[in-house]
């Protein structure tokens, strides 16, 4: 025997239209199995609006917000650890494959010559690189200097004002959940 919709309508009586009202009635006279699970519903709402609430233990909804904080800095801190382990796997997979790639390509004595030739060109071009730097550095006028200052120095400021309105206002929150 099909029991739907009855079944369905069975957990919440008060929401059916009069018509429906009606084909439940009728379906409930002759179907005992809708009829036990009318009755048995019945009880349970009663059970549910008349059993005695339980407090919680004192203190018990700031213990719960606490720790959810610190379930959620937790739960973020491993998402986080996850994202970079994932990251530095891949950027390893990259490298193991660009030093294979490299090491068939070329033969080792080709290798270890350019490795030692970079190591001794090392500080010709360290050299090279100062000059450069120098160079440039008589270049620019001192007035791009002080505006490069300033700009670096409005951002420290930003940087550290945000930083310690958002200390103060995570300490806040700390103080009014203890
Ligand atoms: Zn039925």
């Amino acid at each position: 025997m099909n029991h739907q919709p009855f079944e369905t309508w069975n957990l919440d009586r008060t929401v059916l239209s009069p018509d429906q009202q009606a084909e439940m009635a009728r379906h409930l006279e002759t179907c005992p199995e809708c009829r036990l699970t009318a009755a048995t519903w019945d009880c349970i709402q009663i059970e549910m609006k008349t059993a005695q609430r339980v407090k919680a233990p004192t203190g018990f909804s700031i213990r719960f917000q606490n720790s959810l904080v610190e379930r959620r800095r937790l739960a973020h801190r491993k998402q986080t650890q996850k994202m970079l382990g994932a990251l530095g796997i891949s950027l390893l997979v990259i490298l193991i494959l660009l030093a294979a790639y490299t090491l068939t390509r070329t033969s080792p004595a080709n290798w270890i010559g350019s490795v030692i030739r970079v190591i001794a060109d090392a500080p010709f071009n360290l050299l090279e690189l100062r000059f450069i730097a120098a160079f440039w550095l008589t270049k620019i006028p001192p007035l791009a200097w002080i505006g490069a200052s300033i700009i670096i120095a409005a951002w420290m400021m930003v940087f550290t004002i945000t930083g310690a309105l958002t200390y103060k206002r995570f300490h806040r929150q700390g103080e009014i959940l203890r």
